[in-house]
Formats: structure tokens, C-alpha cells, sequence
């Protein structure tokens, strides 16, 4: 069997090594557009703060690696259309200008995501970058320390946003976040949490401008100098737009399935509508488990996950994908959060009746002194008030404690309630949390409510 797999980041990566892990005798051709296999840009972060200091280490493969596995690693050859009847896709190879077809028996895409990056007048201006990809990672990094770069702009404050924000506060520059949405990272996080993320990101040099919509840009010298929204201007060395990725789908759309924002369909064992080609990653729309809808939730965890399951319904469609929540982390200066499924903020979105219950606690009991790692805890837990029904969660505290919403995962998942979850069995030991679990404490509040 011969499988070629588009896209070297996460999903095409955890397809390869499944089909390696499965059917090690398959012909494999993996290609990715772009001169470097499997940059991830999750490690973004990381590498423009220092932590990591090779960008090229930011990877999981290399394709001397792989070609040593046996897989047919091709970079800068790009997939720029299929024929589904004859079974063939034809590559542009970017390496000495030519072209060809290639035959396939199955056919994994994972073409992931762009930035969508915003059409206002100024928008050709240098000086305004995106963060994702390994090209991005490189451009920003000298921006850290160029020392003509004083005024930075970051549009959009969810994850990528904010760790952009984060990126340049550290290295000293003064940071304005803009958001069309009333507060930062209200995709995430209800308004209890984001109100002390605000003031620790004001503490930091960074000044949020929510609620604005970016009208234009201005410049000198045909390099930005200004982003002005719709309640003010805001000067700006450096733009970083992270307001949202659309699908890399556009030469997809006579072939298979798109919705209207032109992600993939998929079923749940990641087949497309075309025979025997497979779609995963931030491409395509996912089962979303609160409420067994679909709906778009660009992480890797989901593009690993469906790579993974895409590969092993490769010969046979067994294997459904699980649903997800959209389960997800950051920190934020000193603060670590972690949320999923639905929120109070996010709930009219949704088909669904929401209830939410706010708790807070100390991380260990209250004989621990503070600063013995004993830390304020805030927890909400958001359920259908008809059925109990757990849906959602969010955590933050300056201690670790986000693992906890891995545990509301799994309950989304298996659609347990709040009476589940009252009296769940947690452990208690005082290094690391109260007798009573604040699962448990948020639970038996949300009993009582009812
Ligand atoms: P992509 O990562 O978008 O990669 C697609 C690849 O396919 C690209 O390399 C592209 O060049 C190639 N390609 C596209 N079309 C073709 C073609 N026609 N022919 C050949 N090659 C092609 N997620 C988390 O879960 N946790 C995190 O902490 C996290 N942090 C992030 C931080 C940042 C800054 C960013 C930008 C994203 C982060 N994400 C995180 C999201 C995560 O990176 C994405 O969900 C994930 O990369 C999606 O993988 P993918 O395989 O769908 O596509």
C-alpha cells in the first residue's frame, strides 16, 4: 500500500508514525511545502524567550530521521492538486521549479492553518508579522532585541495573542493587546478570571485595548508607526497580528467537502468524502463533546490525535475519533490557567442550558503558610442545569493546578453530572491540595444550587 501524507507539523507527523508503528511495510511519501520538516509552533514561546535556543531543535523530526525509517521525506515539493478518480496528486517541487504526479492508495492531509491576517488600509506596511511557522519564529526573535522596536502591538488576545504579548513585555518593550471581543481571552476564561489576568498583564507593561476593531494602520518610511482603532491610536514598532487562522484549504474545494469557513469535513474516522482520502488537523472541523456537535478547536492535541486515528482507519474504518472539549493551557506571567468545553462567556454559542458555579480555595489547607506554595485557587464549573450534566471548566492560580481540568475532560467526555463529580474520590495529602478536592467543593455547590 502506498500512503502519501501533506503536512509535516502535527497531524502529518502523528499519521507517519502511526502507519510506521502499524503497517511498517507501507511506502510512505511525506511531503510539506515549506524547507523545514515538522516545525511546531507550540515551542514558539519558548524559543523567543530564550528557553530554547535552536530554533531548528523546535521539531519532532528530522528527515534524516525518517528517511532512516524508511519513510519518502520531500520538503519544498507542495501538493497542489488531487484527482480523486485516478487516484493521484500533483506536486509542485519548489526545489528546481519542475512538477509530476504521484500515485497514492490512501491520501492524509493536514494542510493545518494560516494567519488571517486583517485587509486595513496599511497592511502592505513592514513591520507587521504573524507568529506561526518557523520563518515567523526567526523574524520575531531579532525583533526581541532590536532595540529600535520600543512600541509593540499585538491584535487579538487569545493564546497566541497573549503569549506574543508576554514575549515582548519580557523583553522590555511596551505592549498594547487589541481585541475586538470586551476582554482579553474571554474565549477561554469567564470575566472572574480575565479582570486578574488584566491587572498582572497592566503590572507587566502590557495595556489591554478591548473591544476595539482595528480601523488601519499608519506608517513612514513604508514601515508601520501606528495601529489606529476605532477609540484610539496606538504607536507601534512592531505589529503582531494573531486574530485568528483560516484553513490552508482554498485548492481543496473542488475535491472534498468544505464547510462555509473552508474546513474539511470529516467523519469520525477522519475520511473525507472522497474514497480513501483522510483529512486531520486545524484544517478540519472536530466533534465537539458538550454537546455532540462539531466545531472548530485549532490545537495540537486534536491534530495528533486525529493524525493518529486517521492512520489506523486507514484499511478499515474501525476506530472512531473520541470528542474533545477543547481542553487547553497557558500561563500568564506568574498565573497558570487551564479551561474546556463550554464557558459562561461562551455559552450563547451554543444549543445548550448553562448553569456555572464559582469557587474559590486555598491550594493546600490553611495551617500552610502562604509562602510554603500555598496559593488561592479559583475554579468554576458550568453544568445544564436540567440534566446536571457537567460541560465545562475553567482553573487559575499561581500554583500548577490546571491538571485538574484534564479530570472535567474526561467527565465531559463521558457525560458525567455534577452528582458524579460531588463526591468523585480525589486524593488528599497536604503538599498538594485540601481534603476536599475543588472539583468536589465546586460540585457540591452546584448541588446545592439545584
Ligand atoms: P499546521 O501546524 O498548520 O501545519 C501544516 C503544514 O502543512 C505546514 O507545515 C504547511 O507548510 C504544510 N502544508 C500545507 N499545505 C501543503 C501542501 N499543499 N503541500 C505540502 N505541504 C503543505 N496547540 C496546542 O495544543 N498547545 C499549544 O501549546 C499550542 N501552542 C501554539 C502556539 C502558537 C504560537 C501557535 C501558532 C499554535 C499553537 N498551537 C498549540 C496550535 C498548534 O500549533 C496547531 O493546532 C497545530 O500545529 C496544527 O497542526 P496541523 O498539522 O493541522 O497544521
Amino acid at each position: 500500500m502506498k500512503v502519501i501524507v501533506v503536512g509535516s507539523s502535527h497531524g502529518g507527523y502523528e499519521a507517519v508514525r502511526e502507519i510506521l508503528a502499524d503497517n511498517p511495510d507501507t511506502e510512505i511519501q511525506w511531503y510539506e511545502k515549506g524547507d523545514f520538516l515538522s516545525f511546531l509552533s507550540c515551542g514558539m514561546q519558548l524559543y523567543l524567550e530564550g528557553v530554547v535556543k535552536d530554533v531548528n531543535s523546535v521539531s519532532y523530526a528530522t528527515p534524516e530521521k525518517m528517511r532512516a525509517k524508511g519513510v519518502a521525506v520531500y520538503t519544498r515539493e507542495e501538493i497542489t492538486a488531487i484527482d480523486p478518480k485516478a487516484h493521484t496528486v500533483h506536486v509542485q517541487n519548489h526545489n528546481n521549479d519542475s512538477e509530476r504526479d504521484e500515485k497514492y492508495d490512501k491520501l492524509i492531509l493536514s494542510p493545518g492553518a494560516v494567519p488571517a491576517m486583517l485587509p486595513m488600509p496599511g497592511k502592505e506596511l513592514a513591520n507587521i508579522y504573524a507568529m506561526r511557522g518557523r520563518d515567523w519564529a526567526i523574524k520575531l526573535k531579532a525583533k526581541t532585541v532590536d532595540p529600535n522596536v520600543k512600541n509593540v502591538v499585538v491584535i487579538g488576545s487569545g493564546y497566541i495573542g497573549i503569549e506574543a504579548a508576554e514575549v515582548f513585555a519580557k523583553a522590555g518593550k511596551h505592549v498594547t493587546i487589541i481585541d475586538l471581543l470586551p476582554r482579553l481571552l474571554s474565549l477561554y476564561l469567564d470575566t472572574e478570571f480575565t479582570d486578574v489576568l488584566t491587572k498582572e498583564m497592566a503590572a507587566h507593561n502590557i495595556y489591554p485595548a478591548a473591544g476595539q476593531s482595528v480601523q488601519r494602520f499608519n506608517g513612514k518610511d513604508g514601515k508601520v508607526t501606528e495601529v489606529v482603532t476605532d477609540q484610539a491610536a496606538y504607536p507601534a514598532d512592531l505589529v503582531v497580528e494573531a486574530a485568528g487562522i483560516k484553513p490552508n484549504t482554498a485548492w481543496l474545494k473542488d475535491v472534498i467537502d468544505l464547510d462555509d469557513k473552508g474546513l474539511i469535513k470529516t467523519d469520525e474516522y477522519m475520511r473525507t468524502s472522497q474514497p480513501d482520502i483522510f483529512a486531520v488537523g486545524d484544517a478540519t472541523l472536530v466533534r465537539f463533546a458538550p454537546t455532540g456537535g462539531t466545531s472548530r478547536i485549532a490545537l495540537a492535541t486534536n491534530a495528533r490525535r486525529q493524525g493518529r486515528f486517521a492512520a489506523k482507519n486507514l484499511v478499515e474504518a474501525k476506530y472512531p475519533v473520541p470528542a474533545v472539549s477543547g481542553s487547553s493551557a497557558l500561563s500568564v506571567f506568574d498565573y497558570k490557567f487551564a479551561s474546556t468545553g463550554i464557558k459562561q462567556g461562551t455559552a450563547h454559542n451554543f444549543d445548550v442550558s448553562t448553569k456555572s458555579v464559582f469557587v474559590t480555595d486555598t491550594y493546600r489547607p490553611p495551617f500552610v503558610p502562604e509562602k510554603a506554595h500555598n496559593a488561592k485557587v479559583m475554579f468554576k464549573l458550568t453544568y445544564d442545569p436540567k440534566t446536571g450534566r457537567v460541560l465545562g471548566a475553567q482553573i487559575m492560580s499561581t500554583e500548577d493546578v490546571t491538571a485538574n481540568i484534564n479530570a472535567i475532560s474526561l467527565a465531559i467526555q463521558g457525560k458525567m453530572t455534577i452528582d458524579d463529580l460531588a463526591y468523585a474520590d480525589f486524593f488528599f495529602q497536604p503538599g498538594f491540595d485540601r481534603p476536599w478536592n475543588i472539583i468536589n467543593v465546586a460540585a457540591q455547590k452546584a448541588q446545592r444550587a439545584e
